[in-house]
C-alpha cells in the first residue's frame, strides 16, 4: 500500500475495464461535461477481493443494479458480463488481495436537469488497499459526531448507492481529520445514531449487539454479513433506535464496511470504549470467512 498511497489514481499503471473494453490505465477519461460529474447521477460499489476472489461478488453486482434502477438507469450490461470482467480485470491487473471499484453514470449527450438521453456508461478498476485506516487505528478509531446529518428518506433516496450520497460524507470526514479523529459517526435526522462516513456501526452490551435500523442510511453487505455471524456464534442482536445520550451505557464499539471491514472504535467525542472479546471475535470470524470465501462466485 505504502508505494501506491501518494500515487495520484489517475497516473497509475494497470488496466481499467470500460464500457465493455480492457483499456490502459491512463487512457480510461471522460469528458468533462458528463452528466454524472455535474448532476450527481453516478452510482458505484466498494468490494474487496481476498485471495483473488470478490467476497459476495453477486451482492455487490445485485446492489449496483438497484442503485442504478433507483436512479433511472439502465445498466447496458448483464450481471453475468460484468461478473466476468471483475474476474478478467483482477487476473490482468494481477491484484490477489484489493479493492474493486464498479461505477456506472450518465455520459455528456445532454446537460441539464433531464437526462433521458444520457447514455449510461460503466467502468471497473481495482487496486491494492490495505487497511482502511492508518496504522494510529491499531487499538481502535477515534470519532466525533458530525454536523452533518444523514436525511430523511424523503429527501433522498438512501437505499442507493450513489456518489450524491458521499457529499455530507466527505464534508464530515474532512472536519473529522481536521479536529485530530480519525472518523465521524453521523446523526440521522432525528438525532438518532446512523452510521460512520462510510461504515456502518455495531455496539456491545453484555453478549448483545445493538445496531441502528438502516431505515434513512445503507444497509451494508458486511453489516449484514456480521448479524448473521454474529448470531449463529449466539449472541443476541438487536437493531433498535439509539439516542447519543445512550453511548456510556456500551462497552464496545465497532465499525462494518466493505474497506474499513471490522474497525474497533475507542471513543466518540467524550465517551470510551474497550475493544475486547466481541471486537476480537467478530473480526476474526469476518477474516476467516473472507479468507475461506464460503461465499464465493466461481
Ligand atoms: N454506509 C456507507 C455510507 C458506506 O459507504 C458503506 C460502504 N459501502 C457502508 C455503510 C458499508 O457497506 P458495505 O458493508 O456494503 O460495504
Amino acid at each position: 500500500m505504502s508505494e501506491n498511497k501518494l500515487i495520484p489514481f489517475d497516473c497509475r499503471d494497470g488496466f481499467i475495464w470500460l464500457d465493455g473494453q480492457f483499456v490502459d490505465w491512463k487512457d480510461a477519461k471522460i469528458h468533462v461535461l458528463t452528466h454524472g460529474l455535474h448532476y450527481g447521477s453516478c452510482v458505484y460499489e466498494g468490494q474487496r477481493a481476498y485471495s483473488g476472489k470478490v467476497f459476495k461478488l453477486r451482492e455487490h453486482t445485485e446492489r449496483l443494479y438497484r442503485s442504478a434502477a433507483i436512479m433511472d438507469f439502465k445498466i447496458p450490461f448483464s450481471i453475468a458480463e460484468i461478473e466476468a470482467a471483475t474476474k478478467e480485470l483482477l487476473l490482468k491487473n494481477g491484484l490477489v488481495d484489493g479493492y474493486v471499484r464498479p461505477v456506472v453514470w450518465r455520459g455528456p449527450e445532454q446537460m441539464s436537469t433531464s437526462a433521458r438521453n444520457s447514455k449510461i456508461h460503466m467502468a471497473i478498476a481495482c487496486w491494492h488497499w490495505g487497511k482502511y485506516f492508518d496504522s494510529s487505528a491499531s487499538k481502535g478509531i477515534k470519532l466525533t459526531i458530525a454536523d452533518w446529518r444523514r436525511p430523511p428518506p424523503s429527501s433522498s433516496p438512501f437505499e442507493a448507492k450513489s456518489s450524491g450520497h458521499y457529499m455530507i460524507a466527505t464534508l464530515s470526514k474532512h472536519q473529522a481529520e481536521n479536529n485530530g479523529f480519525h472518523d465521524a459517526l453521523m446523526l440521522d435526522w432525528r438525532g438518532q445514531v446512523a452510521e460512520a462516513t462510510s461504515a456502518n456501526i455495531f455496539f456491545t452490551q453484555g453478549n448483545t449487539l445493538h445496531t441502528p435500523i438502516p431505515d434513512c442510511f445503507l444497509n451494508g453487505i458486511t453489516r449484514q454479513t456480521i448479524i448473521a455471524l454474529a448470531q449463529s456464534k449466539g449472541y443476541d442482536v438487536v437493531e433498535r433506535v439509539i439516542l447519543p445520550e445512550e453511548l456510556d451505557k456500551f462497552e464496545e464499539c465497532f465499525l462494518t464496511g466493505t474497506a474499513a471491514e471490522i474497525t474497533p472504535v475507542r471513543s466518540i467525542n467524550n465517551y470510551e470504549f474497550t475493544p475486547d472479546k466481541i471486537c476480537q471475535d467478530m473480526l476474526l470470524s469476518y477474516q476467516s470467512l473472507t479468507q475461506n470465501m464460503e461465499n464465493k462466485n466461481d
